[in-house]
């Protein structure tokens, strides 16, 4: 069986960036399971994933267009510290949900001046090459609800 629009994959991979740092990675007991062709992953490893079968192993560079986009200044903003009344203690690193201009964004603040707050909409990996390490563990059909909500559904997900 080879991996094609509506399989069902699971996969173990190895994240890491240019330097060498291993960002992010599955295991044996907890591999990443998701629905090929639906975006749920980026589209330049879901591409390099298409057509390849149980067994296969790949290294692969994924370019920031392929993977989590360029970093855009614009997405850079300093906002007021009222902006957050109500929310949590306010400290850098700290990550937050906002209404972008394209949806709901998650924004990290990277700078505090006195009120002064800047938060950056960009994705903590925007701007990086990702270098994934994969092995193709499984593959299956999605069911029909699966390919209704556009996910995979596992165990404890009832919806
Ligand atoms: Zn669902």
């Amino acid at each position: 069986m080879k991996i094609t629009e509506n399989s069902v994959v699971s996969i173990l991979y190895k994240l890491s960036n240019d330097a060498g740092t291993i960002l992010d990675q599955s295991t044996e007991d907890n591999p990443l399971i998701y629905l090929h062709g639906q975006g749920n992953i980026v589209i330049g490893l879901e591409n390099a994933l298409t057509g390849k079968t149980i067994g296969d192993t790949l290294d692969i560079t994924v370019t920031p267009d392929e993977g989590y986009g360029n970093r855009e200044d614009y997405m850079v903003e300093t906002v007021n510290r009222s902006m957050f009344e109500g929310l949590d203690e306010i400290s850098i690193g700290k990550q937050f949900h906002a209404e972008g201009n394209t949806g709901p964004v998650v924004v990290t603040v990277t700078k505090i001046e006195g009120d002064e707050i800047t938060i950056d909409g960009n994705h903590p990996l925007a701007g990086e090459n990702l270098n994934f390490a994969i092995e193709v563990l499984a593959i299956r059909e999605a069911t029909e609800d699966e390919l209704t909500h556009g996910h995979i559904h596992g165990p404890g997900c009832q919806h």
